[in-house]
């Protein structure tokens, strides 16, 4: 999946005359690359119609930069009127005239309405112009063949809203809800890399990885199934040696790794009684043979 993102207008463009701080061209700035940023963490890939803020570009050209693309999407906030207008506040997605973008367009537009709270509802509209879409940019898109939409973010002549889209953290949220709801529409499931989880060989030697984080055990003890084994620091397991347990008695991991339990074990020539729980024995000891004559620890 790959997406050209456009922000509508450039430099300072547009301004609120509810909030003079607002312009609609800092705003979808600052929103493209948000969004950028998100879908690309979803992994669909994004391009974006210009380089810099300062930068102007035809409408038509800045559609028609969609060329390969799967969806383009002009960022914008509406006006109504030449003044104030706290009662309009509809989000839109004005979408190209072939039909090509009225579903991503409705879901769009409705993401809008629920992130941004507005009083009115979502809507999705159509311009024929002259020769074929009214909107350059839709006109440049459909050229292409991208299905295209320009996203109205509510309207900055309400007070409300040009408030609220002058709020980073909003345009932060907006922007997410917009690449969750693009990812969820087109069916794109985010790839997360798979975990490793068990034994794996590497390295020369063995490592257990734990499945819920993918991450090998080290520096530490793990029980798989009745044995207990001990993986150093680079998580390799660790055998034919002693190890200190946290109770300072110590253990005895066999060639296989698995920690001696309840048996006898020859060790550089020298000869180790390890109890049930697995420490080493330390103490007296009373054996005696068996019928065959085999050493027994008598009880
Ligand atoms: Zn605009």
């Amino acid at each position: 999946m790959k997406i050209c993102l456009d922000a509508g207008h450039y430099g300072r463009y547009n301004q609120s005359p509810a909030d003079k701080r607002y312009y609609e061209s800092v705003m979808t700035w600052k929103l493209h690359l948000l969004q950028k940023k998100y879908l690309e963490e979803l992994g669909i890939q994004v391009i974006t119609t210009r380089e810099s803020q300062s930068q102007d570009m035809g409408l038509y050209a800045r559609g028609a930069a969609s060329k390969g693309c799967d969806l383009f999407i002009s960022d914008h906030s509406n006006a109504i009127g030449a003044g104030v207008n706290d009662h309009v506040d509809y989000p839109a997605a004005l979408c190209a005239i072939n039909g090509s973008a009225d579903g991503i367009g409705m879901a769009l537009a409705q993401c809008v309405e629920t992130a941004m709270h507005t009083k009115q509802p979502a809507r999705i509209e159509k311009r024929r112009g002259q020769n074929g879409d009214y909107y350059g940019v839709l006109r440049g898109a459909t050229a292409v063949g991208t299905p295209g939409l320009i996203l109205e973010h509510s309207f900055h002549t309400n007070t409300e809203i040009a408030r609220w889209l002058l709020d980073e953290k909003n345009l932060d949220r907006l922007a997410k809800a917009e690449a969750d709801t693009i990812a969820l529409y087109y069916n794109l499931s985010v790839q997360e890399p798979e975990k490793k989880s068990g034994w794996y060989n590497e390295n020369g030697g063995w490592r257990f990885y734990l499945g819920n984080t993918g991450e090998p055990v080290t520096n530490d003890w793990y029980q798989d199934g009745k044995y207990w084994y001990w993986f150093d620091g680079a998580g390799m397991m660790v055998s034919n040696t002693w190890k200190t347990g946290s109770d300072g008695k110590w253990y005895f991991l066999q060639e296989n790794g698995a920690m001696a339990r309840d048996q006898w074990i020859v060790w550089k020539g020298e000869l180790y009684r390890l109890t049930g729980d697995g420490s080493m024995f330390e103490g007296e000891i009373c054996l005696k043979t068996d019928e065959k004559g085999a050493l027994k620890q008598a009880i």
